[in-house]
């Protein structure tokens, strides 16, 4: 083929249950993931209960779309299984039972120790005239390709894992030899932001993107951590044009994140805060109030933390930060358990106590009780102390219970890293 095109890919999954929300279509997730690596990108997905006319809607829709259209869900072998007559109908072709497919089943059946295989497992070694069998190594249902028109239509199970294992096995050296030297990976990285809302970030972002992003995509992808810039590279026509335009936007973009981005390989802040602890061989200690042992929970999820981690204390109630972290008793008197004297008080005690270079502490009021007019719902103080040096800041979360803890073992995480930075 002269057509130099990035080719494009369409998934069609089929199930009732997809459509009542009653199992995750994690199958078009994983084959769009998959299919942008190897360089055939998904333009479409349509997802479809287990009826005929719905079915071959949907495959004549995605075939205009695309010219792999990849099918999952619907090839066993009970009266809800419609894919394979479906598609079958819908191309015109006669299902004719495949001999050796039928021995291999039969086989599998006599390996588990079944004395024979049910009937209705037959209509699985059923074939559209024509069609390529793709084994399936785990299970009994193959792939089945179809070539139509200058389009490949490829037939997979529903279960997960035999999808996968045809994919990973038949389908992606049959892709490969089709599409061969049309195929563009698509090449991502990430820009790890925190501490800065999205609206805010994309305003800086404009200021410095520069007018010609050749095959460069750029899209934010905010949570409770912070805002993730994705640069995507599609339809570049080389590995090396694509890193070259990485690079660049990257570059014209570091100004833009001064002060709010981090490197991290994971996209956890704790990555980069485990590294610069590492390095400067200084280890943490943790005193947690409203966040119960998030940022503790946090930390050791990283392999290799007691490296640098001593431990924590959740003290949650005042009797705690009074007795095992040493806080004054006129301090939480006169200014309140969610203050910035606390705060400072925690995070040295935490430290001196547990014999770390580095405290960090969290108190604040995650709701929905406890507000008041001075001290709303999300308000949370937090403090460092670094060798013996210690700060505190204060701020308001917005959002329920579970967000204020999560923005507050964040920001707490990120003052950390943001001291260490500036350590020599
Ligand atoms: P089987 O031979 O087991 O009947 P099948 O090809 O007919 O396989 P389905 O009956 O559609 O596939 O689904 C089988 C199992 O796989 C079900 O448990 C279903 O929830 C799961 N499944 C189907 N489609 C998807 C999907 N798109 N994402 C995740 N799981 C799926
Ligand atoms: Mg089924």
């Amino acid at each position: 083929v002269s057509d130099d095109r990035t080719p494009r890919a369409a998934i069609v999954t089929v199930g009732d249950e997809l459509l009542l929300g009653r199992t995750v279509d994690s199958n078009a997730a994983w084959l769009g993931r998959e299919l942008a690596a190897l360089g055939v990108p998904v333009a479409r997905r349509h997802t479809v209960g287990d009826d005929d006319p719905s079915i071959r809607e949907a495959v004549t829709a995605a075939l205009g779309e695309a010219e792999l259209v990849l099918v999952t869900g619907g090839l066993g072998p009970t009266r809800d299984d419609r894919t394979r007559d479906a598609v079958a109908a819908l191309f015109q072709l006669p299902l004719r039972v495949d001999d050796r497919l039928l021995e291999a089943m039969r086989e599998r059946f006599r390996a588990r120790g079944y004395a024979r295989m049910p009937e209705t497992n037959v209509s699985q070694a059923q074939v559209p005239e024509g069609a390529l069998v793709l084994a399936n190594p785990v299970g009994t249902a193959p792939g089945l390709a179809l070539v139509r028109g200058g389009a490949l239509v490829v037939l997979l199970p529903g279960v997960p894992r035999e999808m996968k294992a045809i994919f990973a096995g038949d389908l992606k050296r049959l892709i490969v030899e089709r599409l061969g030297a049309r195929l563009r990976p698509v090449r991502m990285r990430s820009i790890h932001t925190t501490g800065i809302p999205e609206s805010a970030l994309a305003e800086r972002v404009e200021a410095y993107l520069p007018p010609d992003l050749g095959p460069i995509q750029l899209a934010f992808l905010p949570d409770l951590t912070g805002v993730e810039l994705r640069l995507t590279a599609v339809d570049a026509p080389t590995e090396e044009e694509a890193s070259r335009w990485l690079d660049r936007i990257e570059q014209a973009l570091a100004p833009a994140v001064e002060g709010f981005g981090f490197r991290a390989e994971s996209g956890d802040v704790v990555e980069a805060v485990a590294y610069l602890l590492r390095g400067s061989a200084r280890r943490l200690a943790v005193a947690e109030s409203c966040t119960g042992g998030l940022i503790a929970k946090r930390l050791t999820d990283r392999a290799g933390s007691s490296a640098y981690f001593v431990g924590g204390v959740v003290a949650y109630a005042d009797s705690v930060k009074l007795g095992q972290l040493g806080v004054d008793e006129g301090a939480l008197a006169r200014h309140g358990a969610v203050s910035e004297e606390v705060a400072l008080q925690m995070a040295r005690g935490v430290a001196a106590s547990l014999g770390a270079e580095a405290g960090l502490s969290v108190t604040g009021i995650a709701g929905p009780e406890g507000g008041s007019e001075l001290k709303p719902v999300g308000t949370v103080w937090y403090a460092v102390s670094l060798d013996g040096r210690a700060a505190a800041r204060r701020e308001v979360f917005p959002g329920d219970r579970h967000q204020v803890r999560e923005r507050s073992a964040q920001a707490a995480l990120t003052m950390l890293l943001r001291r260490l930075e500036g350590v020599p």
